[in-house]
This record gives structure tokens, sequence and C-alpha cells, in this order.
């Protein structure tokens, strides 16, 4: 089948690509580089085997997404392109606003006009916002916090009155808890610009000796050790979601959403520790403050997607340790 994949060069996208050519299908990226780079594309390809076809422009850009439409008669489309940092979100949330939620827009008035009927799209566990019961299921009540999280949730309601509108299109809002890792190649993976927000990407930094020590933010959360507890899940494991929701779409129509976790929480101190296994190295620590608009458990009820896309993670915290190491250890010997 022939996919248009929206932030194919950036961290998920680029696992999300190597999934779905490795199944045969071929891939057309969309990226404007905002956060990524375009060599990307090489490492891709060098681990795919062929390369796929990349398009440096804008989502939104209607006319620019109907000709790459038309061109390669698209048949699916996988949305992964936005800006995601939570942060910058509450400060900028005009940024936000304008590249997730009109980028999104335009994307889907180009398939609109040029009837393209299948979407993919990459939501988040953040609209859930703090959780009320355990596991988080898809009916759980959505609360969002801040201009990254609206976004997405703008995002969702849209396609849910787009698809109510249209019968024959097809739409999967992919929840995702915390993707972490790589592929085990090591050349492709997560490049955090300036300082990590996320606990993965900061402890890699510290075991490599790019940063002195980590900040555990809250070590007095209701929780067995005190620290924050989340359902971390393998990239490549996210990514073969994506081609599960891929495949559910050639026999369902209409709007469904489903989480994309492994079901089971890990501790900050835990992931410390695995990490320290794996990579040999010792991560040291802090404890400091909570931080703000943190939560201190969150983790996935997966019985729905594991049903409906007859999909499962199955790699385990060690794979996810071992392969970010790797990556990190093959981005320092290019430097
Ligand atoms: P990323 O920044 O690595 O990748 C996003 C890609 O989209 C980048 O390559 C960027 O250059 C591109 N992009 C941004 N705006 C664009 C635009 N207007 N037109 C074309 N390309 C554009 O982020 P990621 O971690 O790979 O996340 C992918 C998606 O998954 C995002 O939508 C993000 O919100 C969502 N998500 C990520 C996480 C996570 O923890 N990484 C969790 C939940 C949801
Ligand atoms: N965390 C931490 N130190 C860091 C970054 C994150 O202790 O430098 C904690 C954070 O408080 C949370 C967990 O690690 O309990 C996961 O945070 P991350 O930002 O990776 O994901 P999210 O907040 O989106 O779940």
């Amino acid at each position: 089948m022939n996919i248009l994949l929206t932030g194919g060069c950036g961290y998920i996208g680029s696992h999300v690509a190597v999934v779905l050519m490795s199944a045969g299908h071929q891939v057309f990226i969309v990226d404007d580089l905002s956060n990524s780079r375009r060599d990307v594309v090489g490492n891709i390809a060098e681990i795919a085997g062929r390369s796929p076809a990349f398009y440096e422009g804008d989502v939104g850009d209607v006319a620019f997404v109907r000709d790459i439409f038309r061109r390669h008669q698209i048949e699916a489309v996988i949305h992964l392109a936005g800006f995601k940092s939570v942060g910058e979100s509450v400060q900028w949330p005009l940024k936000y606003y304008q590249n997730n939620i009109c980028g999104s827009l335009g994307l889907f008035q180009a398939m609109e006009a040029e009837s393209v009927s299948k979407l993919v799209f990459s939501s988040s566990a953040t609209i859930y916002g703090d959780p009320q019961y355990l596991p988080v299921d898809e009916a759980h009540p959505q609360h969002v916090t801040n201009a990254y999280g609206r976004s997405k949730l703008h995002i969702e309601d849209m396609l849910r009155d787009i698809s109510a509108s249209r019968p024959s299109l097809g739409v999967v809002c992919l929840r995702y808890f915390n993707p972490v890792g790589a592929h085990d190649s090591g050349l492709i993976g997560e490049y955090p610009r300036g300082i990590p927000n996320n606990l993965m990407p900061y402890v890699v930094q510290v075991a490599s000796g790019k940063r002195e020590v980590l900040s555990v933010f809250g070590g007095d959360y209701p929780t067995p050790d005190g620290t924050g507890v989340r359902d971390f899940i393998h990239v490549m494991d996210l990514a073969e979601g994506h081609l599960a929701a891929l495949n559910f779409l050639s026999s369902n129509k209409g709007w469904h959403a489903f989480n994309l976790g492994t079901g089971r929480g890990f501790s900050v101190l835990e992931m410390i520790r695995a990490f320290e296994k794996e990579s040999g190295r010792t991560v040291p620590f802090r404890m400091a403050a909570r931080r703000e608009g943190d939560v201190a458990c969150s983790y996935a009820d997966v019985q729905s997607a594991e049903r409906a896309l007859k999909w499962k993670a199955t790699r385990v915290l060690e794979d996810m340790c071992s392969s970010a190491w790797l990556f990190q250890n093959r981005l320092s010997t290019k430097d």
C-alpha cells in the first residue's frame, strides 16, 4: 500500500517507517525537519534495505500534500507530525495551535479533496490528565491542562466530527503512553535538542557523561518507592501498533481510539536501576521536588488494543534500556 507518513524523520516516525517498509508498504515521508534531520532518511534506508520517498515541507500546506496524494495514489495516512513539548506549549500556546491543529486541518482537507479514506493519528495519554482510576482505559474522562494536550484532544474531536460526516472514512487515534528505546540496529532513535525533558533521554545523557546528575522529580508520591510510575513502551512495539492499526482499517470504518502501552508501570528508580544494569554505567541522581503538572502513576489498560488490533507489546524494560544505550553510543562515535 502507498502510505503518507507525516513526521517520518522524527523519533517515532522513523521507527514507524521501518516497520511499514518491512511489511512491504511504500512509504512517502512528509517532514519539515523542524525537529529532525534529513540524514534519518538514509538510516531508515539502511535498516529497511530500500529508501522511503522523502518530501520536505509543511503537512498543513494543502496544495503540497494534495499533489503528493495525486502523484502516488496514496491510500492511507499515518499522521505524526507536530510539536510535542508540554513546557514549550505552556509558554507558546499559539505556536502549538498553529502547527498541531492548523497543520492537521490542512492535512485533513487535502485528504478529503483527494478521497484518501484511512488515517492513523498519534494522540497521547496526556489527554486523560490525572488518572481517576488505574489502569487507564479509553473511556477514562478526558482532562487536559496545557496547550499540547489540548491540541491532541482537539484533533481527536475534529476527526470524530469528520468521520461522522463521511461514512467511508476510517480513523484510528493511538494514545501513546511513554515511548522509549530505539531500533536494535542503533541507527535510529531519539535525538533530543538541548536539555531533555523526558526521563529516558536524560538518563542516557547522564550515563554517557554528557550531564552530571539526574534530578528525580518527587520521592514522596503514593507509589511503592515514592517516585513516579509510568507505562514505558518500547518504540518498536509502538511502531508495530501503527501497522496493526492500518490492518484494522482494512476492514473497519468510523472513528476509533486505542491506548498503546504495555499495561505495566515502572517507577523512575526502577528505570534507573534497569538502565544501570544494561549499560554497565552508574547514573548519579538526586531527589528533587515534584515537577509541576506531573501525576503520581499512570499505566494503560491495553485490552482494547490487544483485542481489536491483535497487537501486544512484547519487549521488556531491559530491551528499552539496552537499545537506547546502543543508539547513544553510535551517536557518540559519530560526533
Ligand atoms: P519528533 O519531534 O521526534 O517528531 C515529529 C516530527 O514532525 C519531526 O520530525 C518534525 O520535524 C516534524 N514536524 C513537526 N511539525 C511539522 C509540520 N507542520 N509539517 C511537517 N513536519 C512537521 O516527535 P516524536 O516523539 O516522534 O512524536 C511524534 C508524534 O507523537 C507527535 O505528534 C507527538 O505529539 C506524539 N507523541 C509523542 C510522545 C513521545 O513521548 N515522544 C508521546 C505521545 C504522543
Ligand atoms: N522524571 C524525572 N526526572 C527527569 C525527567 C522525568 O524524575 O529529568 C520523571 C517524571 O517526574 C515522571 C517520569 O520521570 O515521573 C516520566 O517523565 P517523562 O517526562 O519522561 O514522561 P511524562 O511526564 O510525559 O509521563
